[in-house]
């Protein structure tokens, strides 16, 4: 009788029906409740590691970072090895700093060496891949991601929105966890927009110049800042988040348009005198922005204290019609992969011909839209098909030179009647 009363306590499975069933004070438990347990238990310790917003850091070597990039970007291999560098060193020190709470004081002075922050500035033309590779690279390490537009800042008093609000972003990304937010990643977009304008009569302050520059001063370095939740201007009776920027990576970017002609002069200046070698002719020929420097930065109206807090430059290839023709189809998730997928899960094998892809790369050279007009490119062709196809009994669409030149052509008809 005893046997038949035997039973797993959280499944009610009796002993003849399971494999094992451990005795405990009160009850018993089956082999496959066990099991049940202990994945709950991992989940549960886990969602615990990573925070209410489900954000955990995850850091990589430099090699992996890279090697992650190369999947998502075309080309730009300097930029991608000295991004790489400085996230990896960047979030070393992050750990280093927890590391050294919990040791003993053994090695005191090693331990005094204070890391720097490595804060990154991305020199590049427009539509280079700039935020593609701050994105990418957070994407990877699994930390919080903003992207903002420094032309939207002010300085602090005046029509626009306060520094802090960059921090707004971050938390709202995720979910107001502070933890999570101050080892996350902001992109500040525009960064050349705030230059300090040389011109400006002493008269009229640059609050939207120079003054957001000296506002981002204690951002960029680590402070604790108090930041609006909602974000826009800060009142007396706000609530406010205090969150420490010690450990938040700052990548910013920008065009600096007119910063080759700066490049040129002292790049010329330096080299008078030397007899200067032909590869470094034709790489100034290619692209002078290799050889940007903080001195540039600092003639082109970035001021010394913002620059010193941005020890990590380095540059953007402009992309030529090769590297549009490998964005195109290449990465992993490549736009004519991505439209390809669209026409899979309607049953539609979508088949492309080469020279559609050519003809796509030429018109975006052409109306020099860069990797950003691509995806326009491929809209005004592919529109009518994706209109069209799901209701039809279609099993596959050739996408022809011939087509894609017609809808191409039509489209831009539309454009210019618009216009
Ligand atoms: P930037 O920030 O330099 O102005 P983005 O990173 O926003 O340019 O690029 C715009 C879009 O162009 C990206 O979303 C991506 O689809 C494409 N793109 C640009 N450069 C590259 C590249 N090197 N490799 C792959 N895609 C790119």
């Amino acid at each position: 009788m005893a046997k038949s009363t035997l039973h797993c306590s959280f499944c009610g499975r009796q002993r003849d029906e399971v494999k094992i069933l451990i005795a405990g004070q009160e009850g018993h438990i089956c082999e496959a409740c066990v099991d049940h347990a202990k994945e709950i238990v991992q989940q549960e310790v886990a969602a615990k590691q990573e925070g209410p917003s489900g954000y955990k850091l995850t850091v990589r070597k430099p090699k992996e970072l890279k090697a992650h990039l190369d999947e998502y970007v075309i080309g730009q291999d300097e930029a991608k090895k000295i991004l790489s560098v400085g996230v990896y060193n960047h979030y070393k020190r992050l750990n280093q700093g927890k590391n050294q709470k919990g040791k003993a004081k053994a090695n005191e002075a090693a331990e005094q060496i204070e890391i720097e922050k490595s804060n990154v500035i991305m020199v590049g033309e427009t539509g280079t891949g700039k935020t593609l590779l701050a994105k990418t690279i957070a994407k990877l390490l699994n930390v919080p991601f903003a992207i903002v537009d420094a032309t939207v800042f002010t300085e602090a008093g005046y029509v626009g929105e306060d520094v802090e609000s960059i921090l707004t972003r971050l938390l709202q990304v995720c979910n107001y966890d502070v933890d999570a937010a101050e080892c996350g990643i902001v992109y500040i977009d525009e960064i050349d927009k705030i230059a300090r304008k040389s011109d400006n009569p002493s008269i009229t302050r640059d609050v939207s110049g120079e003054g957001v520059q000296q506002g981002l001063l204690k951002l960029l370095e680590g402070t604790e800042v108090l930041v609006p939740p909602q974000g826009g201007r800060k009142h007396p009776d706000q609530k406010l988040i205090k969150i420490n920027t010690q450990n938040i990576l700052f990548i910013c970017g920008g065009a600096f348009d007119g910063v080759d002609k700066i490049i040129a002069r002292r790049v010329n200046t330096n080299a008078i005198g030397f007899n200067v070698n032909k590869d470094l002719q034709d790489a100034m020929k290619n692209n002078l922005l290799k050889f940007v420097n903080a001195q540039d930065l600092k003639t082109f109206g970035l001021i010394p204290e913002l620059l010193g807090r941005l020890p990590v430059v380095t540059y953007l290839d402009p992309l030529n019609p090769s590297t549009l023709r490998s964005i195109l189809s290449e990465p992993k998730n490549a736009l004519i992969k991505q439209y390809a997928k669209l026409f899979e899960l309607e049953g539609i094998t979508l088949e492309i011909e080469d020279a559609v892809l050519d003809f796509m790369v030429e018109k975006a050279m052409e109306y020099k839209l860069g990797a950003r007009g691509l995806r326009s490119i491929c809209e005004s062709i592919l529109t009518d098909a994706m209109f069209e196809l799901p209701s039809s009994d279609l099993k596959s669409f050739q996408l022809t030179l011939e087509y894609a030149k017609e809808k191409f052509d039509h489209a831009r008809m539309n454009i210019l009647k618009v216009a």
